[in-house]
């Protein structure tokens, strides 16, 4: 039996001085009856927490460490620029660098911007595509989630929708009027929407692969409809790859769709996990941006030389060995068939989506293309499951509207672990 009482006394601890103890909502664990787990450290697939026990890990951080905790090379590159200074608010080479890499990676993206976190990215993003466009009007989709700015802060997915909260109190009426809500992958749903407000529309911004939602892929046909009906009315496409960029593909999402986007959002990988984010985009739209154009944004930290350098390493190692993709891509398919063949055997009822490393079990026999059909998962066959790989030592995110994530440094045996231990864990449902 595991122990948690160190994190127990750690979270009572937190919660005086932190709302609901956590920095980010769904670190509080929610929906389950558990509470969460203080971690002390990690290393390669594993995390450990305060009491001693130790996980495989699917979360990541939330994605960004595609190479494991503490990676060799990413720390031993931050050691040396720690040595040295932190942070200087002026330029530095290592910016250029980054930039160069994410250029030459992703050809969309002529100029980019780098920023701190995934909702600063999708922010800014939606700044200069107002700027640019001089429109008003964004268009979402139900069930992605972009971070928690006000404009994007509407009908989301992750955390907001894991507590009910999809349309936050806060953001004022005013603001919320200006972005629209489209069904995903519904064609003719967002050819409605354009046929009434297509003038008005600044930009539109997906999640090519959803993530927020539990894993829902678009479909290529959603995608070159998309593309195709923001250029017919001049609207821009803003593809949000802060979970997929470097994740699904060395060359993002955008690659397997084939779609040319206007602007680029990132984050996640794209730090190594060290708080960034970054938009970029076609150089005339970049060019709008301050100081060489009039739409404003800026950041003390941003740019960082620590944050810049794990980023750099981080894709120079995903760049210079493309068969990693290749090994996800197994070990995420093995998972795959061993939970469809462990539910099979068991007679549970499961639904699974899976984009490369990216993956999703939901307890629905619906097949999950939309928000709507994520929404028939069943939440107490989730809370039974997930507090059993956590006893089983498997640690997922804690809620079924989030991606599971599979690293290069997860091992065969970690992943016939992961599949002995979710049919224990099915088996609590029969
Ligand atoms: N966009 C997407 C697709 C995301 O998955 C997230 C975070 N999970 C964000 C934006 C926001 O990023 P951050 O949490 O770094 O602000």
């Amino acid at each position: 039996m595991m122990n948690f009482n160190k994190s127990k006394a750690l979270f009572e601890e937190a919660k005086k001085y932190i709302p609901g103890g956590v920095n980010s909502p769904v670190r509080a664990f929610p929906s389950v009856s558990l509470d969460p787990p203080f971690i002390s450290k990690g290393k390669g697939s594993k995390i450990y927490d305060v009491d001693g026990n130790e996980y495989i890990d699917y979360v990541g951080s939330w994605g960004p460490l595609i190479l494991g905790h503490a990676h060799e090379e990413v720390v031993a590159a931050l050691k040396k620029v720690i040595d040295v200074g932190t942070s200087y608010g002026a330029p530095t080479e290592i910016e250029t660098e980054l930039a160069k890499l994410v250029c030459e990676i992703v050809p969309s993206v002529e100029l980019i911007r780098m920023v701190n976190s995934g909702t600063e990215a999708t922010m800014s993003a939606l700044r200069l595509a107002r700027g640019y466009t001089g429109r008003k009007r964004i268009v979402k989709f139900e069930g992605n989630y972009h971070g928690h700015s006000d404009s994007l802060l509407i009908k989301a997915g992750s955390g907001a929708l894991t507590f009910s909260v999809p349309n936050s109190p806060g953001v004022p009426e005013d603001i919320a009027k200006n972005t629209i809500t489209a069904s995903y992958n519904d064609i003719d749903g967002l050819k409605k929407i354009f046929e009434i407000h297509g003038e008005e529309i600044a930009g539109v911004i997906i999640e090519p692969v959803a993530g927020n939602m539990g894993v829902v892929p678009a479909t290529q046909e959603f995608m070159d409809f998309l593309r195709k009906i923001t250029k017919d009315y001049g609207a821009l496409l803003i593809i949000d790859e802060v979970m997929t960029g470097f994740r699904v593909a060395l060359h993002c999402a955008q690659s397997i769709y084939n779609v040319d986007p206007d602007i680029t959002t990132f984050g996640k990988i794209i730090g190594g996990g060290l708080p960034v984010g970054a938009y970029g985009g076609k150089r005339e739209i970049m060019k709008k941006i301050s100081p060489i154009g009039p739409v404003y944004q800026a950041g003390t930290l941003s740019g960082n030389p620590l944050a810049m350098t794990a980023g750099f390493v981080n894709l120079n190692i995903l760049k210079n060995n493309p068969e990693i993709y290749e090994d996800l891509e197994r070990k995420s398919k093995l998972l795959e068939d061993g939970f469809k063949e462990n539910a099979k055997k068991l007679g549970v009822k499961v639904s699974f989506n899976r984009v490369g490393s990216m993956l999703s079990m939901f307890f629905t026999d619906k097949q999950v293309v939309d928000f709507k059909t994520a929404m028939t998962s069943e939440l107490n066959k989730f809370n039974i499951y997930f507090e059993e790989m956590l006893k089983q030592g498997i640690y997922l995110a804690p809620s079924h509207f989030e991606a599971s994530f599979v690293s290069a440094a997860h091992s065969q045996e970690d992943i016939e672990k992961t599949i002995e231990a979710n049919y224990d864990a099915l088996k609590k449902l029969v």
